[in-house]
């Protein structure tokens, strides 16, 4: 792709030039994406990092759940989510069983929260 010059006419047809019109969005846009966009060997990172935090939990639920680390976890995870293809994740899931377990974890706790199986333990905090 290009680069448009910002005093050329914006390509979207206003007839306004490019840095009156939608230059600012077009950064915007792509400064969100460049922050979005996590390579693959971060990603493999993520994925060994959310690994590691279950293993050393020995996968016990209300350990993890009590851990502070936890909300940040579960962040990565989000995270990784986000920004990976299906291919992605079934890759990630196969390599670290800690990372499957994590996000099988987080599905129950998900829906254990919608039921209201947690609410005194979030009142607590
Ligand atoms: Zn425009």
């Amino acid at each position: 792709m290009s680069k448009i010059s910002r005093n050329t006419l914006c390509p979207c047809g206003s007839g306004k030039k490019y840095k009156k019109c939608c230059l600012s969005k077009d950064q915007a846009k792509y400064s969100n994406q460049k922050e979005k966009s996590l390579n693959s060997q971060q990603k493999d990172e993520i994925a060994s990092d959310i690994h590691n935090f279950t293993k050393e939990h020995g996968g016990d639920k209300e350990r993890m759940l009590k851990s502070p680390d936890f909300m940040d976890y579960m962040n990565k995870f989000k995270l990784l989510i986000d920004n990976s293809s299906n291919e992605e994740m079934n890759k990630m899931t196969t390599s670290y069983s800690g990372f499957y377990e994590f996000g099988k974890f987080l599905e129950e706790f998900a829906m254990a929260i919608k039921n209201g199986a947690f609410d005194d333990l979030l009142e607590k905090k």
